[in-house]
């Protein structure tokens, strides 16, 4: 006889490997299949996601929980591994039973009707024939988060923030946030207004998209990422799909007039990879424990890769003389390369963005998604809120709702609750960066040696193993010692740009 505990981690199982033909099929559906098969595509993911919820709610979970939780030996110490793993199954059920199908049936229906609304009314920088649809999905999403419940002590917004970033509260969001945005506000204006802004003739080196596949392969391979369990391909909006044991699929874009935006959009994936890959799914696969913590812990992998190592210094004394000859990139220094890749500029879209200013445009959509959640901003309104704002964030005002309030894609299907864990994941990211270095000797000459093993090491023993044993603040006081600050973020932003712009 098998016991309560054993059912429910084969359960899990099912549902996961479920869920992972679903990924495949999404991942196919963004690289190779033809226009012609959207149809039966849809048709084909709601046939899986309805039999993959049905195994994730299936009734024999309730009782096989209680008993788990009644007798299992290691409910003795709530902190063992299979306790957490056990907590996080009655979490992941709860939730999920709270949701009426009609209202998941709904929201998948208008978020995607929503969705062609917005990319239309994006192409003409038309809000108001958005604006409809915006609405509906903040009443459908107000009413998920309403059957989820807010929790004790904080407001509707959190229950959707709970979904991305278990644990994440707004009020505390926003007091991380708005000391991070005035001392960013106020650093981006320095280094634009009083520093030389570097040269990036090197960045604007017309590429053969071929050559950077190589090159960007060549980079996957020696930061660790298992080229014999997974892949890179192209596609329109580069993602990382992390399907199961042994399968992991990224993708990129190859821009030729600047090839750094698929080289750092390698990177950046290939982070999410690096820990989809370091998940312990072999032993638990569709467990909570052979899972990712949350986005923000996910981010803080990628932008890990792409930022503090990939726009290193010490990264481009290594790679430089791969990029002449894999790229072609004659007659640039390791130097040039470096401030090249460190500019810093007041842009309009936050996937342009920079380092600097990245989490200024993430704060903004912060404030008027928490603000909508709770009837503080209407709808309509919201265009005159995101450029006045943007206005006092980064010092120049959107020209166009294309530029602005409709550049995203998120609010469309109902991401609401998500942007926050971008830059929780840049906050995480900088905090464990300057543990590692105390933890890891000699990190930045290994870094310079093209060693990346080291830092991988550190991450694979200290983050991926543990799947989500920890929630994500909860590990991050645990390495560094601290709750998740500002502070460690600011520094390095400092540090490295203020030389870059010649201001000491
Ligand atoms: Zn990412």
């Amino acid at each position: 006889m098998t016991s309560a505990y054993d059912q429910l981690r084969a359960l899990s199982r099912e549902a996961a490997v479920l869920n992972s033909a679903r990924a495949v099929l999404a991942w196919d559906q963004e690289t190779f299949m033809p226009a012609g098969g959207a149809e039966l595509r849809a048709d084909q993911a709601a046939a899986l996601a309805t039999i993959a919820h049905a195994r994730a709610t299936d009734p024999r979970i309730a009782g096989l929980l209680d008993e788990c939780e009644a007798h299992a030996p290691h409910a003795a110490d709530p902190h063992a591994p299979d306790a957490r793993n056990l907590r996080e199954m009655r979490r992941d059920y709860e939730r999920a039973m709270r949701l009426p199908a009609a209202l998941v049936a709904e929201l998948a229906k208008v978020g995607s009707q929503a969705q062609q609304a917005w990319k239309d009314a994006r192409e003409r920088a038309d809000f108001h024939a958005f604006q409809p649809w915006l609405e509906r999905m903040l009443e459908l999403t107000r009413r998920k988060a309403e059957c989820w419940g807010a929790p004790q002590g904080g407001e509707l917004y959190d229950a959707l923030l709970e979904e991305y970033e278990p644990g994440a509260r707004a009020e505390q969001i926003h007091a991380l946030f708005t000391p991070l945005a005035t001392r960013l506000s106020a650093l981006v204006a320095s280094l634009l207004d009083n520093g030389t802004r570097p040269d990036d003739a090197p960045v604007r080196v017309e590429i053969h998209a071929e050559r950077q596949h190589a090159f960007g392969m060549r980079i996957l391979e020696a930061i660790g990422f298992d080229l014999h369990a997974g892949r890179l391909d192209v596609t329109t909006h580069p993602f990382c799909e992390g399907i199961g044991p042994g399968d992991t699929r990224l993708t990129t874009r190859y821009r030729e007039s600047r090839w750094t935006d698929a080289l750092f959009g390698t990177l950046h994936e290939g982070g999410h990879g690096l820990y989809e890959q370091g998940l312990p799914k072999r032993e638990r696969f569709g467990e909570p424990l052979g899972e990712a913590i949350s986005l923000g812990i996910h981010e803080s992998q990628s932008r890990m890769w792409e930022n503090f190592v990939g726009r290193s210094a010490e990264f481009w004394r290594w790679a430089a003389p791969i990029a002449e000859q894999t790229l072609g990139l004659r007659g640039c220094s390791a130097e040039q390369i470096f401030r090249a890749v460190n500019t810093v500029d007041r842009s309009f879209i936050r996937v342009e963005a920079d380092e600097a200013t990245y989490n200024l445009h993430v704060l903004l959509r912060f404030e008027l998604e928490r603000a909508l959640v709770r009837g503080d901003l209407h709808a309509a309104d919201l265009p005159h809120a995101w450029n006045t704002r943007f206005e006092q964030l980064l010092g120049v005002r959107p020209p166009d709702d294309r530029r602005g309030c409709l550049q995203d894609v998120h609010w469309s299907f109902g991401l609401i609750g998500y942007f926050p864990t971008y830059t929780l994941g840049n906050l995480a990211a900088a905090q464990l960066w300057e543990t590692i270095h105390t933890h890891v000797p000699g990190l930045a000459e290994s870094i310079a040696n093209g060693r990346f093993a080291p830092l991988l090491e550190w991450l694979r023993h200290n983050i991926h193993a543990h799947g989500r044993r920890f929630r994500a603040g909860e590990l991050i006081e645990r390495l560094t010692g601290q709750p998740l600050s500002p502070d460690p973020l600011l520094r390095y932003l400092t540090a490295k740009l203020a030389p870059v712009y010649n201001m000491g």
